[in-house]
């Protein structure tokens, strides 16, 4: 036996699992190679910032109590806006997570009375409480902010004559997910969203289109602000703090709703002045830098989990071959049991808390319970080897992360794994 095989078995992956996984690597060179090419362009791109923008040591240097003339900050938001070409950015410690950074971009524009419109179907689930979907207090909907939804059509794509008739004289704002979410919808490529950006500028040049551009980051060597969108957010436990962000999100995009953001999130009067930074900035940077191979080796775990899933008969979205336009793989097993194995095979993969077990639970902001994989060094970090499920049908497991390729494919290693022990699966 090789020692990487002794190795493997005294971490719980038996020889079947072990060899089924090499040949399925083995099928996967050149879709590796294509994925290493945009991480090359990315790479530089980001790096290209930095040296533009004088990077330099004493930007980490963190403020505290207002945070004024924090001269890190400020580059930091000047970094991000280069590399999302961007007239302005924000990117604070501020922002909690995404969903707050969604929020903050969708009710900084809008005003009582304005409509918002998601021409891409129901929008990731703690967009709900946002919008007021669900009731929820503070809800868009309490400052008589109305929302519609145009559907997808039956094979994914947009429904244009829909999406025209929806929109009136109220249409101030269009929120675009990129990413599927919790759905198993087809992930849309920058391309398609500049297309559905053109059309509905078509019809008015004035609605802000924003961008929900969260586990997109850097899979493509264009973003969404490069084809039209006034607004692109994100969080930065996902995929721009490369792992190393401990908390944030952004928003880039023109100065005008960028300028609107800062006076949401701070204060009337107050805007992008303050905002100490507490010390989070070199990480904030190291963690952009970081940023595209983390991402590259994300998409590679997650094409080897399709592949590895597809060869056992399960429904993989996208497909072991489709395209990628995010991180995320859905895995349909249509058994709350084994979805449950599949994310305790992951829990056990982590480097943190690896010997807890997951189970379901009622979280904030999801309105079924929901079981989740995450031994992260970021707490709930999703950018790091994680798996989350809602327990209902068709049992589907979202699948993301890993800051290595290695440690993305042990991960699903170990999911089959547990599958295994359990007699679930037989690899
Ligand atoms: C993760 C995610 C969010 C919300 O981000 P949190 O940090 O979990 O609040 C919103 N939209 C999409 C598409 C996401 O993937």
């Amino acid at each position: 036996m090789t020692n990487l095989k002794i190795l493997y078995e005294q971490m719980g992956i038996s020889e079947k699992v072990l060899k089924l996984s090499e040949e399925i690597e083995e099928s996967l060179k050149d879709r590796f190679a294509a994925i290493d090419k945009v991480t090359e362009y990315n790479q530089m791109k980001v790096l290209g910032a930095m040296q533009r923008n004088k990077l330099s040591e004493a930007h980490f240097a963190g403020t505290t109590g207002y945070g004024y003339n924090d001269i890190g900050r400020e580059t930091l938001e000047k970094v991000y806006a280069d590399i999302f070409h961007t007239q302005a950015a924000l990117v604070r410690p501020q922002i909690t997570c995404g969903t707050h950074a969604l929020y903050l971009a969708l009710s900084s524009i809008l005003r009582p009375g304005d409509e918002l419109i998601s021409p891409v179907g129901k929008p990731y689930d703690t967009m709900e409480e946002i919008i007021g979907i669900r009731k929820s207090t503070g809800s868009l909907a309490e400052f008589d902010v109305s929302y519609k939804q145009v559907e997808l059509l039956e094979d994914g794509s947009f429904d244009y004559d829909g999406i025209k008739q929806a929109i009136s004289d109220k249409t101030k704002m269009m929120t675009i997910q990129r990413s599927k979410g919790y759905l198993t919808r087809p992930t849309f490529s920058v391309k398609q969203i500049g297309e559905l950006i053109s059309f509905i500028k078509g019809i008015n040049p004035e609605i802000i289109c924003m961008v929900d551009n969260c586990y997109g980051e850097f899979v493509d060597i264009i973003e969404p602000s490069d084809v039209g969108a006034d607004m692109v957010v994100g969080s930065l436990i996902k995929n721009p703090g490369g792992g190393l962000a401990p908390i944030g999100g952004y928003i880039c995009g023109t100065k005008e709703c960028v300028d609107k953001a800062y006076y949401r999130l701070t204060a009337p009067g107050l805007g992008s002045e303050v905002g100490a930074t507490l010390g989070v900035t070199k990480d904030f940077f190291q963690g952009l830098f970081n940023a595209p191979q983390v991402v590259n080796g994300a998409l590679k775990g997650a094409i080897f989990a399709a592949n590895l899933y597809e060869h056992l008969g399960f429904e993989c979205t996208p497909n072991a071959s489709e395209p990628r336009h995010d991180i995320i793989q859905a895995i349909t097993f249509h058994d709350p049991e084994k979805i449950v194995a599949f994310c305790e095979g992951i829990q056990y993969a982590a480097p943190v808390d690896s010997y807890v077990t997951p189970t379901p639970w009622a979280m904030p902001g999801y309105d079924c319970d929901v079981i989740m994989a995450a031994g992260a060094f970021i707490s709930g970090a999703s950018i790091e080897l994680s798996a989350d499920a809602p327990m209902h049908e068709p049992y589907t497991v979202y699948f993301q992360g890993g800051l290595s390729y290695d440690h993305a494919r042990f991960g699903i290693m170990k999911s089959l794994a547990r599958l295994e022990e359990k007699g679930l699966v037989s690899p």
